[in-house]
């Protein structure tokens, strides 16, 4: 494999940004083995020591966070309020570790079980060496969640970011280096998909995939070979619900933001709405009205940019055609914006039916098809259509009805008359089921998958020998009697039959 120059180019308007070496196997390889060497030291930190050298990185993300917000915007296109989210969002995770991984990965006491005379424990140790690869949708956040967790459970992180979005990745090991932490305790190599599969081969420990799913399919198989886990944060088609008392004004200003934010570019982004139908042309008129005063374009303070690339746009617009070929109404949007061919109007769409593909594929667009639905079941019935079950959304005065309805949807989690607020709530972990992935990332959860578990007994009764060891004897088998009848039940009932058991001797 021979290593291709990345060229990073500008969004807005096309420039060259710089032209960044790429790395091939031989890179990667040697990536991965200068973060083995750094890992090394880091891993043997106490998680405490660890913690307090790493709130220094969310300072630097302060310090620095218009700058990085710059690369994101100009790489992505994103507005720059977005931009600045990704680093406000990240910075408020690092320190959020801060406080709470010491008590996440501290040592955990278990009971000793009936085996008197033991001390039993249970460390968590990072895995070595984690491979991140990431998207180009959100190219801060996706990376420095990963490397962020990683990071806590003392890991060492390689990133490979999407080829798109290599110019904002370079930014991690600057940052990691004025936060004072050790060199290559975080590095980034550059290429395209080879890279990505050079990466999954160079003896990483552990795999942590953010993308499409056919590409996470192929991750997981490479990462088949070697045993190395993975988790796979995967692409979504996430509904809302509308039901008939929700507040009409919340729920069509939420909808819009959800489906629009990022142009549509993001995971948990609304990519469908269900309304009921009472309320359903009401809500249709507000989304349009609202959808009608948004901004799109490459300026500043748009409310919209541009899509990634063409083809992402391509997509877009086969999804619009489809569906208006098979009967469905664009009520607002449907085109690119005049003026500026990269970025498309945002989309209400009206009259979708279940089989179009804007009801189940995912767009990654800034598309609403609505649907509307007579009863409970069949709100489910639609949310659940298709194969995704990332994120959804209820919207209703009833917010215990809120989330009855939400835990009856297929997903990682669901948010009641909110949307994607979720994700600035550091505590909860981000993911998927079904083909939107396994794994978390964010929350505990995310250090935990960022550590293994070594489960230690030690020994404290001093004894020559226990009853159960060779040679075997009556008195072993009276007492492995005795402990069935006891541990099978528990308590002062148990602890009565086992005494019992005991008591009737040898092999009664
Ligand atoms: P892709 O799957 O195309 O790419 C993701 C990453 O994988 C990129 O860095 C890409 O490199 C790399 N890659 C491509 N081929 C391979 C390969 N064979 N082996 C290893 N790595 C490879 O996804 P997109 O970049 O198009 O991202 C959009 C998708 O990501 C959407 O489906 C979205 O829903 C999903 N996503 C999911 C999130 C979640 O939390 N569930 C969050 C954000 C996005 P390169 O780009 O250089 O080709």
């Amino acid at each position: 494999m021979s290593a291709q120059t990345v060229v990073a180019r500008s969004r807005l308007d096309g420039r060259v940004l710089e032209e960044i070496p790429g790395h091939d196997a031989a890179a990667v390889a040697d990536a991965v083995g200068r973060a083995r060497a750094a890992q090394e030291t880091w891993g043997a930190m106490d998680v405490r020591v660890r913690a307090r050298r790493l709130r220094a990185l969310g300072r630097v993300l302060g310090d620095r966070g218009e700058e990085i917000a710059g690369r994101v915007r100009e790489e992505t296109g994103k507005p720059r309020s977005e931009a600045l989210a990704e680093v406000a969002v990240s910075a408020d995770l690092v320190q959020h570790y801060a406080r709470t991984a010491p008590r996440v990965l501290a040592r955990r006491r278990v009971s000793r079980g009936w085996l008197l005379g033991k001390w039993a424990w249970v460390d968590r140790e990072p895995w070595g060496v984690v491979g991140a690869i990431t998207a180009w949708n959100y190219p801060f956040i996706l990376a420095m969640d990963c490397v962020s967790a990683a990071l806590f459970a003392g890991n060492a992180v390689v990133v490979k970011p999407s080829e798109l979005t290599s110019w904002t990745a370079l930014l991690l090991p600057e940052l990691a280096t004025d936060a004072g932490l050790p060199d290559d305790l975080v590095s980034v190599v550059v290429g395209g998909g080879e890279t990505g599969t050079a990466l999954v081969h160079a003896g990483v420990d552990r795999v942590v995939f953010t993308g499409s799913t056919a590409t996470g399919r192929k991750v997981m198989a490479a990462a088949a070979e070697h045993l190395t886990p993975v988790t796979l944060e995967l692409g979504g088609k996430d509904p809302a619900v509308v039901l008939a008392d929700a507040d009409l004004e919340r729920a069509a200003r939420g909808v819009t933001y959800g489906a629009f934010f990022n142009a549509g570019q993001t995971c948990i982004s609304v990519e469908r709405v269900l309304v009921a139908r009472e309320l359903h042309d009401d809500f249709v008129a507000r989304v349009v009205a609202l959808t009608g005063e948004l901004r799109a374009g490459p300026e500043e303070d748009a409310d919209l940019g541009p899509m990634i690339t063409d083809a992402q746009l391509e997509v877009v617009e086969r999804h619009v055609a489809d569906a208006v070929e098979r009967g469905a109404t664009v009520r607002t949007g449907g085109e690119r914006a005049p003026g500026h061919d990269a970025t498309f109007l945002p989309t209400v769409l009206t009259g979708v039916a279940p089989e179009m593909d804007v009801w189940t594929r995912e767009t990654f667009g800034p598309v609403l098809p609505v649907v509307p639905f007579d009863d409970e079941e069949e709100a489910v019935r639609l949310a659940d259509a298709g194969e995704y079950g990332l994120f959804a959304s209820v919207w209703t005065g009833d917010r215990d009805r809120g989330v009855r309805l939400g835990r009856r949807l297929r997903c990682g989690g669901f948010s009641v008359n909110d949307v994607l607020s979720h994700y600035a709530v550091p505590g909860l972990p981000v993911g998927g089921t079904g083909e939107s992935g396994f794994g978390r990332r964010r929350g505990r959860e995310a250090l935990e998958e960022m550590s293994r578990t070594r489960s230690v007994l030690v020994d404290r009764s001093g004894l020559g020998r226990e009853l159960w060891w060779f040679p075997y004897s009556a008195k072993a088998r009276r007492l492995v009697r005795a402990v069935l009848a006891w541990r099978a039940r528990r308590g002062v009932g148990g602890m009565w039959a086992g005494l019992r058991a005991w008591m009737r001797g040898v092999d009664a």
